[in-house]
């Protein structure tokens, strides 16, 4: 961390106490940042305009966090902006009495909207000062936007969205209009902005920290702060909640302040990619666990509210009750009405109820989507669903998160009464004491007959889970208390990748107009930045591939290579990094170009995938919750040490 000195103002506060903050210090604040790449300069940047919202106008924090990490609400809520490129460019004509073909031309040299609007603005005349934007008032307008729905509305959004740009002054406009099309290119994320907010509040606690308090000491707090508020969201990622209760706490915020809410969706806990079962086995060190089959299905987190209501949401925490009345009213007749409020985690699977067989992935996506008039869907309904629960975050307002699993999976038992094809516990096994050891071969071969069954059940493999007591559920985390042995390591590969295309080359031969092949990437979190893995161009429908010249046009095209994509490719077009794909192939290999993993594995070279081939297109994940390259370094160890490969033989 920077020593405290840095910590000072970087401009100074341009309004007074008690006023709203005004947009532009918000705006100079992201401009600083959009040219400084290291991340510690870059949170003492937001630190210190933290630092002054705290100290003159505290109620602009919250809308400042939102619209410096691009958004406008908690994702549960899916509320939308409903503004495309499109509406943007004609209001940008409009507020900067300009032509639609002039924005147009601009944007193509710069590639960034926001950018070409800024320009416009440059050589515009202005009769009268605009009327300045404030840090509230412009969040609480697009809130408004969101709002605005029915016949009409694109003309009405068109309106507010002119009213704003007329009143940018200096750089607020570039900002305001990336903000509109969804990208502010600045690199921050909620790993950025939390961090250094946390740090400011702690700052703030004290007149003068460079005099009062010893710079070790100031340290620790902030990375104690840092860290409660970090492990607050990680539970609970909504800032309504979130912001409001650091602020009244100060450096005294502790994540336990925060009460788990029915209604409010927890990230899932992940699991961890193993090869084979003695590497799982090994993995859990003699301590106890279960076996539970891996279904092929849908996650759902289904949540019980105080009202009696039940909600459900998906993997990337989005609400889908709609899509499942059926799976509502299995849960109001088999779960104890007694207990009051409850967080299950679960997968929906499709299943035919008359052979009693689970049906495949493809069948539970052909499902009809969800409708407000939930009675009406039930009467249309035509894959059914069956629904197997395997863990409680929640019982009866008792925050289960920190119990291990054999605790939790009592609350669970007693919760349910098991009705075949509708609701059921993931079907398991359960290894303890003497049993648990790795080298048992009695175990290991128990462990390898309960995967075949799984997988002659259609299901993907299995999961192995710690039951013992540091097996606690981890939100938002992959951890070694959640093994994976999925049925494709077998052949090639262990696991397949999730990787987000961020660019592409022309198509040639029967491809030509199409995009072929595309360039795939992985994510690292600690730098914030997209890791190219591989050239894929295999897997793909013609269907498919028409979609997605139709998809990466306009908008999200970007015209050069942002600082966070890491390669050493060069392809046709950059794309914004939107969508995620689940990628297969052949094994991993040290790669000359990708930078995947650099440094991880070897200190230069990434690592890349052999003979990838598309598998399916993921649309309830996020590209930020792509494989990582952590993931991609230790598939790539665990698959040397099993061919008995060393760095050496696998320079390329
Ligand atoms: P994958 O693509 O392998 O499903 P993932 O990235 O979605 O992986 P992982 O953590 O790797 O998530 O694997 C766990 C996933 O498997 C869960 O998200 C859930 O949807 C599914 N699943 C099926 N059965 C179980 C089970 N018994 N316990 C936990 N998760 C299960």
């Amino acid at each position: 961390s920077l020593p405290v000195e840095e910590y000072e103002p970087v401009m100074h506060a341009c309004w007074k106490a008690g006023e709203p903050a005004p947009y532009l210090h918000l705006a100079r604040t992201l401009n600083l940042v959009e040219q400084e790449k290291g991340k510690i300069k870059t949170t003492a940047m937001f630190c210190n305009m933290f630092r002054s919202l705290l100290a003159l106008s505290p109620e602009d924090v919250l809308p400042a966090v939102y619209l410096c990490t691009n958004k406008i609400a908690p994702d549960h809520e899916n509320v939308e902006l409903n503004i495309g490129g499109s509406l943007v460019v004609s209001a940008l004509e409009e507020a900067l009495g300009t032509s639609k073909a002039r924005i147009k031309d601009l944007y193509n040299t710069s590639g960034d909207l926001g950018d070409a609007a800024q320009e416009c603005r440059q050589s515009q005349s202005l009769l009268a000062p605009p009327r300045p934007l404030s840090i509230r008032g412009v969040f609480h307008m697009l809130r408004k936007i969101s709002s605005i729905s029915g016949s009409g509305s694109a003309g009405r959004r068109k309106i507010l969205v002119i009213s704003l740009l007329n009143s940018c002054r200096e750089m607020e406009i570039k900002y305001l209009v990336r903000t509109l099309v969804r990208n502010l290119r600045i690199g921050a994320m909620m790993r950025t902005i939390l961090p250094s907010l946390a740090n400011a509040v702690v700052l703030n606690c004290y007149s003068a920290p460079e005099k009062t308090i010893n710079p070790e000491a100031l340290k620790e707090q902030m990375q104690v702060v840092t860290s409660e508020v970090t492990k607050a969201y990680n539970v609970l990622p909504n800032l309504d909640l979130l912001i409001p209760s650091l602020l009244s706490k100060g450096n005294t915020f502790s994540a336990s302040d925060l009460a788990m809410i029915p209604g409010t969706p927890i990230p899932p806990m992940l699991a961890r990619i193993t090869n084979c079962f003695t590497q799982a086995l090994k993995l859990l060190q003699g301590r106890a666990f279960t076996c539970e089959y891996k279904y092929d299905g849908q996650r759902a987190q289904i949540h019980k509210l105080e009202d009696g209501s039940v909600r459900i949401f998906s993997r990337q925490m989005k609400e889908s009750t709609s899509r499942f009345p059926d799976l509502v009213n299995a849960i109001r007749e088999f779960c104890n009405p007694a207990v009051q409020t409850f967080i299950l985690d679960a997968e929906v699977v499709a299943i035919d109820r008359k052979k009693a067989k689970i049906m495949s992935f493809q069948e539970l996506s052909s499902r009809e989507r969800g409708s407000k008039d939930a009675s009406l869907l039930l009467h249309i309904i035509k894959v059914d669903v069956c629904i197997f629960l395997f863990d409680i975050m929640l019982h009866d307002g008792k925050r289960l998160l920190d119990s291990p699993l054999c605790e939790r999976r009592k609350y669970l038992r007693n919760l349910v009464q098991e009705k075949p094809g509708y609701l059921q516990l993931a079907t398991e096994i359960t290894v303890e004491g003497k049993e648990a050891y790795a080298n048992n071969e009695h175990t290991i071969n128990k462990v390898r007959s309960f995967f075949e069954e799984a997988c002659n059940s259609s299901c993907e493999g299995i999961m192995i889970k710690s039951l013992d007591a540091d097996a606690t559920y981890s939100a938002s985390n992959r951890s070694d208390s959640w093994l994976k042995v999925k049925r494709d390591y077998v052949d090639g590969l262990g696991d397949s990748l999730d990787l987000v295309p961020i660019g592409a080359w022309y198509g040639n031969g029967r491809k030509a107009g199409w995009y072929s092949p595309f360039l795939m990437a992985c994510y690292n979190p600690e730098a914030e930045e997209f890791q190219s893995v591989c050239r894929v161009m295999s897997g793909f429908s013609d269907t498919f591939y028409k979609e997605m010249k139709e998809y990466f046009s306009e908008d999200k095209i970007l015209s050069k290579k942002p600082p966070y994509y890491q390669t050493d490719e060069s392809p046709d077009f950059w794309f914004v990094p939107e969508l995620v794909w689940e990628i297969r192939g052949a094994d991993l290999t040290i790669s000359p170009v990708h930078h995947a993993a650099v440094g991880l594995f070897h200190p230069s070279r990434g690592i890349s995938v052999r003979l990838p081939r598309f598998v399916r297109a993921l649309s309830d994940r996020n590209p930020e919750d792509c494989s990582t390259a952590a993931d991609i370094a230790s598939m790539f160890k665990s698959q040397n040490r099993k061919m008995g490969i060393t760095l050496e033989n696998q320079e390329p």
